[in-house]
């Protein structure tokens, strides 16, 4: 299968990963949209969360513990988690991700900070 994410997990394409275990992967952003910009993908295919069965409840919960986990080693005092959705929610990869996204410095509003440029998703 072609899959970017499977391949990175696979470590059969280089990603800088800051966390990893038998279930899922934590790697940087290779095209950062905040200044820090990580993503929590599990090591199981599934393309996104419209594609998540009953069975994946605990695999689930994990993407968000660990995204707990990275933003507390990366000294996040907050953040923003993402999942997007298929095309119509700006989703481009097919292999479901939890967005960390932080590190705005203190006196910059977070939710006035552009996340995805609109002509970036439009060029897609
Ligand atoms: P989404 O729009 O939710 O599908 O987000 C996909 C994200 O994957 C984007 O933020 C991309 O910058 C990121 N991305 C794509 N290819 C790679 C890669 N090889 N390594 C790290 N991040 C990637
Ligand atoms: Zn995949």
């Amino acid at each position: 299968m072609d899959c970017i994410f499977c391949k990175i997990t696979k470590k059969e394409t280089p990603s800088d990963i800051v966390y990893e275990d038998g279930e899922l992967m934590v790697f940087k952003d290779i095209n950062p949209k905040a200044p820090v910009h990580l993503l929590v993908v599990p090591k199981k295919h599934i393309v996104s969360v419209n594609e998540l069965e009953d069975d994946d409840a605990d695999l689930a919960g994990q993407l968000i513990i660990q995204a707990r986990n990275a933003a507390k080693s990366f000294g996040l005092a907050g953040y923003k988690l993402v999942f997007n959705v298929g095309r119509n929610g700006g989703q481009i990869v097919d292999h479901i991700h939890l967005h960390i996204l932080g590190g705005w410095a203190d006196g910059q509003d977070p939710n006035k900070v552009k996340i995805w440029p609109t002509k970036i998703l439009k060029s897609k």
